[in-house]
């Protein structure tokens, strides 16, 4: 069997930890109650399982156990925290946002404002991809009464200082939407000392199961849905949830040490590039990004090109998980004002706790190859 190619586009999806897979099969196999059904053991037995993953939550974040609320990931976190904030401004809510948020941002609002119940305000952002708090100062006094910042991007892996942003909203007396589905289990956060109301997190991107996430914010796992989602209580996915505690509680114990080791791979990738590839640009905040990000543009290399030759050795990728495949330049590096050549060349390469050194080391001489030879087919 031919070896499958080395994975580097943990920002897309990051491989299961077997540990976390145990818990997941054996609440599956063993644990199969229904939460809602606890006249017996066996639903007791359920809720009690969602119980210790809702404080496993919380405590990743800096949150209560009764701040959790699970959802399937956070594109439905971050559609449901649109739809509380609306509820708390009175029916309708003023959105101020960047251009670098994810699509499952973008969308939420564009479709709360078509269904007339969500106005949205731009803040710009710098080269590097990074929210001024300025801009946020600004938003919030043209009355701004929700700010949408992601913790840390999905392509450049920019870190945003969501702590000095918290501050501002509070002061205002507006709210604080954190899509934390990147920073969640790599970075230190501490939603309640900082003050963010609401914080939206997936397990697929910290080693857990796909389909499975959680809104946080002031207690509410006992609020009531705002309107436009209420209904039924569907039966909970008790092996999922359990999954999401598993990888929180792994993250909250390993992250500090995994990280700076991920950091040092990368950083080792990144100078065996520039060392490659004469005129090679680094993309993001140098110095305030995810320790597992290296996203870079290679001159003269379309980058669909470079991945295509790269199909079998290594999985990287030319942008966010929805828009590769789609041609479309990423809109997060066109919000980032980079020039053109950057965004024909961009190649997002994230890595995850099981990258090892040797993998590295294969990849970075795969990945110069796939660039020269993308660009002498270009030049012809
Ligand atoms: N926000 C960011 C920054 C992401 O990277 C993603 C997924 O790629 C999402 C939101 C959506 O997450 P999910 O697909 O798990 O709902």
């Amino acid at each position: 069997m031919t070896p499958r190619p080395i994975y580097l586009d943990h920002h897309a999806t990051t491989p299961v930890d077997r540990r976390v897979a145990d818990v997941v099969y054996a609440v599956m196999t063993e644990r199969f109650g229904n939460a809602n059904s606890v006249d017996h053991r066996y639903g007791e037995e359920a809720a009690r399982i969602i119980d210790g993953a809702r404080q496993e939550v919380a405590a990743l974040v800096g949150a209560q156990a009764s701040d959790v609320r699970f959802t399937s990931g956070s594109t439905e976190a971050i559609r449901l925290a649109l739809a509380y904030a609306a509820e708390a401004s009175g029916g309708a809510v003023r959105v101020a946002l960047s251009r670098i948020e994810h699509d499952a941002v973008l969308d939420a609002v564009a479709t709360a404002h078509l269904q007339g119940w969500a106005e949205a305000s731009w803040m710009k952002i710098d080269g590097e991809g990074r929210v001024p708090l300025a801009a946020i100062a600004e938003a919030l006094e043209t009355g701004a009464d929700l700010v949408c910042l992601m913790a840390a991007n999905n392509e450049v892996g920019t870190v945003q200082d969501v702590r000095g942003a918290a501050v501002l909203t509070a002061g205002a007396g507006a709210r604080l939407l954190v899509d934390a589905t990147q920073a969640a289990g790599r970075i230190a956060l501490d939603m309640t000392a900082w003050g963010v109301d609401y914080l939206a997190l997936s397990a697929h991107k910290m080693y857990g199961p796909k389909g499975i996430g959680a809104l946080v914010g002031s207690d509410l796992a006992e609020a009531a849905l705002p309107a436009r989602h209420a209904g039924h209580a569907a039966t909970p996915n008790t092996p999922a949830i359990a999954g999401l505690g598993e990888a929180c509680r792994l993250r909250r114990l390993e992250m500090t040490a995994d990280e700076p080791r991920i950091g040092a791979l990368r950083d080792r990738l990144q100078a065996y590039l520039l060392a490659g590839v004469p005129g090679l640009a680094v993309n993001g905040d140098m110095a305030g990004r995810l320790c597992n990000n290296l996203h870079v543009s290679a001159p003269r290399a379309p980058n669909d090109l470079v991945v295509l030759e790269l199909r079998d050795r290594v999985a990287i990728s030319t942008g966010a998980a929805c828009a590769s495949g789609a041609d479309a330049p990423s809109h997060v590096l066109r919000a980032m004002g980079l020039a053109p050549w950057r965004l024909d060349g961009a190649l997002r390469i994230s890595l995850g706790t099981s990258t090892t050194q040797e993998e590295i080391d294969r990849a970075g001489a795969a990945i110069i190859e796939a660039i020269r030879a993308a660009q002498a087919l270009a030049e012809d």
